[in-house]
């Protein structure tokens, strides 16, 4: 079933779009399913429970956190973590960064911007995107290399309202891109990935359309 349903969604994507397969609260055999039908990019919403994941998977998957991003967890995926989606404020670059530093490595991430019309998801306001991006706080910041904008739409049927928010963030993404070499623009989940796409996403993040509801 999870093999037919990834089949399903590449299908219909385009090629250029990375398709994050959203495995939160799915087991290590879910998973292990959508990898032998070649998937490798897995996205979890909550540090612990990709590291518990990642020791126990074949190591060439590639991990992304989705989720809110708890400071002072960081340092459980430095090692590993292939794309942050989640970071929401200055402080998570900064600890982001120290945690890098000690692996030697740049850890991509992604800005997350508040585009949709409702208080309880995370990220940035767009004008603190601006003032961040405009400031030389990146630049201080050698081991975390933001590689471009994340987003969720507000939970509606009004498919005019998501366009206009995803409209909004690849217009946004748009103003940057060429500056700062951006390549990600991540929006879109199971219920508006098809709007996302047309939009002008190139990273989706599929939960329930894969691995059924939670
Ligand atoms: C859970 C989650 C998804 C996937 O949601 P589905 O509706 O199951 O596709 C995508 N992005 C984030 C940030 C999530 O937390």
């Amino acid at each position: 079933m999870i093999a037919e349903n990834l089949k399903r969604v590449l299908e219909e994507i385009p090629t250029g779009v990375t398709l994050v397969a959203v495995s939160k609260t799915k087991s290590v055999s879910d998973i292990l399913e959508a990898y032998s039908a070649g998937q490798r990019d897995f996205g979890e919403n909550k540090i612990q429970e990709m590291v518990g994941k990642y020791e126990q998977l074949p190591k060439d998957i590639r991990w992304h956190m989705i989720g809110h991003v708890q400071t002072n967890k960081i340092k459980y995926m430095a090692s590993f973590v292939s794309l942050i989606h989640g970071v929401d404020q200055e402080k998570t670059l900064q600890e982001i960064d120290k945690q890098a530093k000690k692996y030697r490595r740049i850890i991509p991430c992604l800005l997350q911007v508040k585009i949709a019309d409702e208080d309880t998801k995370f990220g940035f306001h767009p004008e603190e995107v601006a003032t961040l991006l405009n400031s030389n706080v990146l630049q201080k910041l050698p081991n975390t290399k933001v590689v471009g904008l994340m987003g969720m739409a507000t939970f509606t049927e009004d498919t005019a309202q998501i366009q206009s928010e995803f409209q909004f963030l690849k217009n946004l993404y748009d103003t940057w891109k060429d500056t700062y070499s951006w390549t990600t623009l991540s929006m879109g989940m199971s219920q508006d990935y098809a709007i996302a796409v047309a939009s002008g996403s190139n990273m989706i993040r599929v939960g329930s359309k894969i691995f059924g509801y939670r």
